[in-house]
C-alpha cells in the first residue's frame, strides 16, 4: 500500500507545525501547532483542519513548544479522540503549557471582542479555553525514550533525543520488513550539542526520509561556552554599578539554562551573592516538571545532582508565583538578577520590571533568547531609544546586552552535521520549519553535496516509496 505525507503548517514559516503522514492505509498526525501571525489571519487558520479530527486516530507529539503542540486542545474540541503520543517529560510540560496557551486564547478573545462590540460586529469565541486544554491532555500517553513501540498495524514508533528542549524527541517512524522496509525521521526541532542540562541530539542511521527543521538554514551561532562567560561579566559589571540585571526569558527551557549557568558562576565564585528571582509562574511550574525528569538529562547535570547541588538554585534562587511578592521586587532598590517572562516581552511580569527600570542607567537588560518581529523585545534588540509599554511611552537608558548562543536550535552548520553523519541513502530530505530564505539556504547547501533535498509548499503531498 502507498504511503505519504502532506504538509499541513510550519511550512515557509516557522509557527503551526502539522503534517500528515500516511502509512498502509493509517494516518498519523505529525505535530498540531499553534500559527503565529496577524491576528485574524492566525485565528482562520488555527481553527480550520484540512482533515476531519474525528476520523484522525494517531498523533505524535514532538515536544512542548506552542508552535508545535498549541492547536491541540482545538482538535479535541473539534472531535478527535484518539491518542497524542509524546515523551514523559513533553505530556507533564504540556499539562501546564497548553492551559497557559489557553488563558491566552480567552485574553485575546475580551480584547478582540471589545474592538468587536465597538464596531457592532458578533463577539468571537476563543479558539479554546483554559477548560478545553485540560480535557485535551487526557488524550495525551507519555512514552519514554530508546523503545519501539507499535503505534498502529506495522508502524513503529521510536523517540530519540533531540537535544532541544526537555522531553523534545527526534522521532523515527519504522515500517514494512526486508527489502520494503522504510525508515522517516522527524527532526523538527532540532537542537544543538552541549545546550545547558539536555542530552545532545541523537544523529539517526539508515534513515529512508528526514524532515527536517531550518529555522536557522543559513546561519551561524557564536559557541554555548560564550554565553557563560558573558553573562559572567555583565552581572559582574552590573553589580558594582548598582544596579539590576534584568533577563526577559522562556518559561520553557531558557530560563532554566540561565540559572544553570549562573549556579556555575555563583559556585566557581566569579559572580557574588546577590538575590536572584525566577519571576514568573509558568517558569516555576515548569522547572518543577525539570526536576521531576532527571532521566532527560546530561551526564554534566546528572553529576551535579550526585554531589548534592541543585542545578536549579534551590536555597539560591526564589521562584515567585504570588502577585504581591512579584509587586515588592519594584520597591528594592539593592542589586539583584531578575528572570521573567514572556520571553518576547510581549506580556507577563517582565512588562512590570521593563517599565519600572528601563530609565535607570545602571539597569541591564539582557536579552538570552529570540524576539521576533513587531515585539517590544525586539524593539530593545534594535536599541530603540524608546519604547511604549503598557501604551505609555519610555526611553530606554538602560544597558541591552544581547547573547545569541544559548539558541535551542542547530545552526546551518551543525544541521549540515546531522544530516552528514545520517545515512548517505536518504531517498527525501524534506525542509520545513523555517522562514523562506532560510529553508532555501539549507537546501542550496544541501543539493551542493548531492542530497535529494525538497523544500515543500503548504499541502504538498509527497509519495514515501
Ligand atoms: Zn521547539
Ligand atoms: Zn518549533
Amino acid at each position: 500500500m502507498k504511503s505519504s505525507i502532506q504538509f499541513l503548517g510550519g511550512v515557509g514559516t516557522v509557527t503551526g507545525s502539522q503534517h500528515l503522514l500516511k502509512i498502509n492505509g493509517s494516518e498519523i498526525l505529525l505535530d498540531c501547532g499553534l500559527f503565529e501571525g496577524k491576528r485574524d489571519e492566525a485565528y482562520q487558520r488555527n481553527l480550520h483542519f484540512d482533515f476531519n479530527p474525528p476520523f484522525l486516530k494517531h498523533a505524535v507529539l514532538s515536544h512542548a513548544h506552542i508552535d508545535h503542540s498549541g492547536n491541540i486542545p482545538n482538535l479535541v474540541r473539534q472531535g478527535f479522540h484518539g491518542t497524542i503520543y509524546a515523551t514523559h517529560a513533553t505530556k507533564d510540560l504540556a499539562a501546564y503549557m497548553l492551559p497557559d496557551s489557553g488563558h491566552i486564547q480567552e485574553e485575546d478573545v475580551k480584547f478582540v471582542n471589545n474592538i468587536n462590540k465597538k464596531k457592532g460586529l458578533p463577539p468571537r469565541r476563543p479558539l479554546y479555553t483554559k477548560e478545553d486544554a485540560f480535557v485535551s491532555l487526557e488524550y495525551i500517553k507519555g512514552m519514554p525514550y530508546f523503545e519501539y513501540f507499535e503505534l498502529t498495524d506495522g508502524v513503529r514508533v521510536s523517540f530519540c533525543e533531540a537535544g532541544h528542549v526537555l522531553g523534545a524527541a527526534l522521532t523515527i517512524f519504522e515500517w514494512g520488513a526486508n527489502s520494503s522496509r522504510r525508515r522517516l525521521a522527524y527532526a523538527v526541532d532540532l537542537g544543538r550539542p552541549n545546550l545547558p542540562l539536555l542530552r545532545d541530539p541523537m544523529i539517526p542511521q539508515d534513515l529512508d526520509y528526514l524532515i527536517l527543521e531550518s529555522t536557522y538554514g543559513g546561519r551561524f551561532h557564536e559557541e554555548i561556552s560564550l554565553a557563560k562567560e558573558k553573562i559572567g561579566t555583565i552581572v559582574k559589571q552590573t553589580i558594582e554599578n548598582g544596579g539590576k540585571v534584568i533577563i526577559p526569558s522562556f518559561a520553557l527551557e531558557r530560563t532554566q539554562a540561565v540559572v544553570y549557568i549562573l549556579m556555575q558562576l555563583l559556585e566557581e565564585g566569579i559572580i557574588d551573592k546577590i538575590p536572584i528571582f525566577v519571576d514568573s509562574p509558568l517558569a516555576a511550574d515548569i522547572t518543577e516538571v525539570f526536576r521531576a525528569h532527571p532521566e532527560c538529562f546530561d551526564n554534566a547535570t546528572k553529576q551535579i545532582i550526585r554531589e548534592d547541588q541543585d542545578p536549579f538554585g534551590i536555597g539560591r534562587v526564589r521562584y515567585i508565583r504570588a502577585t504581591e511578592a512579584s509587586k515588592s521586587l519594584n520597591e528594592r532598590t539593592d542589586p539583584m538578577i531578575i528572570i521573567s517572562a514572556s520571553g518576547m516581552c510581549e506580556g507577563g511580569r517582565i512588562l512590570h520590571h521593563l517599565k519600572n527600570h528601563i530609565h535607570k542607567e545602571n539597569t541591564t537588560i539582557l536579552i538570552v533568547g529570540f524576539m521576533a518581529q513587531h515585539t517590544l523585545g525586539r524593539s530593545l534588540v534594535e536599541r530603540k531609544p524608546s519604547v511604549k509599554i503598557f501604551g505609555e511611552k519610555y526611553r530606554v537608558k538602560a544597558r541591552i546586552e544581547i547573547i545569541n548562543s544559548l539558541s535551542a536550535h542547530a545552526d546551518q552548520n551543525e544541521l549540515l552535521d546531522f544530516v552528514r553523519g545520517a545515512d548517505r541513502h536518504l531517498k527525501g530530505i524534506f525542509l520545513v520549519h523555517g522562514e523562506p530564505e532560510q529553508s532555501a539556504a539549507l537546501a542550496e547547501r544541501l543539493k551542493e553535496e548531492r542530497y535529494p533535498v525538497y523544500v515543500p509548499r503548504q499541502g504538498d503531498i509527497v509519495a514515501l516509496e
